[in-house]
């Protein structure tokens, strides 16, 4: 346990309690959500650490409080570790999470009311890609692409033509439901044409470009790239915009005092862990495995006939057609593998003419099982389970069976931070 948590026995027992109800349930079941991971232990430590007192308005060497000896050292290392892992030339670590990250970079290099293109939420857009619901459709006119169901592919001639009609001032691409790697190259020589710039939200997949197993949107000269740091980073929560010199100013007065105050000193003090990490050559083996991970598992339900979007996988995540594969929508199947110990999350697809809170199919995503050490023949046994309780939906004795199954599964493979 992390030191005086045990503290929480006199002072609240309830808090800890529930804390303690938290850590069984991340240690007894399987987490195949694609945006989620396990943290580092020592990010848990550092998170908890004393950075957590200070305020730091500002940066390294311009703040508005003063006590900044330590701060300005450790953000700065972070920026650089950054800058390291994503060969950016500037990087912002303050952002608190990610939706305000895009949110700095819309207001920063752009003025509201101005056209932004991007990807259609239901084809894997974020909803700070300019949902309706997202105070970004508000401020700024959102103009959308979509993908070709079948392989993932994008036409560009349609693109290319929506961007000459619509003139944006940027160009957006970056996913959250989306399982393929996208070609850069082709969306910045759209972009060159109509002067617009060039972002590339990056949140899921960073640790992915980071270890060398997709491509990285900045060494096709992207103007920026956002990314949170707690997805395939295995950061604390917290996002990272990260540009050419050109824009650094720009950005870093857009994110303080444009968006935000004071940063969060104790998760910048884990972002700093977390880069060092990931510029290791055990990351870039973790980032592989991620990959291996999610081919083994589309491949086990491609074999089992179950239908996936895009007929496959090539990065961190599937998205499964539950409609298709088992006739049922993608909020019950969702409910049947949460009853088995198995956590996903129901996902809207391509053109879904069902609702968002019962789509027609769930995401999955193999970043956290692979950080606990889970391999390909494990993806396996696991799509079995996952098969066989999606078959029967009515069959509660058979889910207990199942869940004790993944209980002895995750026996194997501790979660890093939680003792056994
Ligand atoms: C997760 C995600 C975000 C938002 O991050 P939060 O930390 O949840 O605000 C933004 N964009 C994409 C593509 C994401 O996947």
């Amino acid at each position: 346990m992390i030191p005086f948590l045990d503290q929480l026995q006199q002072s609240d027992p309830e808090v800890l309690s529930l804390l303690e109800s938290e850590e069984n349930r991340q240690r007894l079941g399987v987490e195949l959500i694609p945006s989620e991971n396990y943290t580092y232990p020592e990010v848990l430590a550092l998170l908890g650490s004393v950075f957590t007192n200070k305020y730091s308005e500002g940066y390294p060497g311009k703040r508005y409080y003063g006590g900044q000896e330590f701060t300005d050292l450790i953000e700065n290392l972070a920026r650089e570790r950054a800058c390291k892992v994503s060969r950016a030339e500037h990087a912002n670590v303050q952002p608190l999470s990610g939706s305000p990250m895009n949110q700095a970079v819309y207001l920063g290099l752009l003025e509201p009311g101005d056209t932004i293109l991007a990807m259609d939420l239901s084809h894997g857009g974020h909803l700070t890609h300019g949902a309706p619901v997202s105070h970004m459709g508000r401020l700024f006119r959102f103009e959308r692409y979509t993908t070709n169901p079948e392989d993932g592919s994008f036409d560009f001639d349609a693109i290319r033509h929506t961007a000459q009609q619509t003139r944006p001032k940027l160009i957006l691409c970056g996913y959250t439901s989306y399982p393929r790697d996208l070609d850069y190259a082709a969306f910045k020589a759209i972009a060159d044409e109509v002067g617009a710039l060039t972002m590339c939200d990056a949140s899921h997949y960073a640790g992915m470009v980071a270890g060398n197993v997709l491509a990285n949107p900045l060494d096709f000269g992207f103007d920026v790239m956002t990314t949170t740091s707690h997805k395939s980073l295995r950061g604390p929560r917290g996002g990272m915009v990260l540009c050419t010199k050109e824009h650094a100013a720009k950005i870093d007065k857009s994110v303080f005092p444009g968006l935000q105050g004071g940063p969060h000193m104790n998760a910048i003090a884990g972002i700093a862990f977390a880069m060092g990490q990931a510029l290791t050559s055990e990351f870039k083996e973790y980032a592989a495995k991620i990959l291996a991970n999610a081919k083994a598992m589309a491949q086990a339900f491609l074999d089992k006939g179950a239908s996936l979007v895009t007929g496959g996988t090539d990065n961190h995540m599937l998205v499964l057609d539950t409609e298709k594969s088992y006739g049922i929508n993608g909020k019950i199947a969702e409910e049947l593998l949460d009853g088995i110990g198995i956590t996903t999350n129901k996902q809207i697809l391509p053109d879904d003419p069902n609702p968002p809170l019962r789509p027609s199919g769930i995401r999955m995503g193999t970043p956290a099982a692979t950080t606990r050490g889970m391999g390909e023949t494990d993806m396996a046994r696991l799509v079995d389970w996952m098969d066989q309780a999606l078959r029967a939906p009515q069959h509660e004795g058979l889910r207990t069976i199942l869940r004790e199954h993944v209980e002895t599964l995750c026996s194997e493979y501790p979660v890093p931070g939680i003792g056994s």
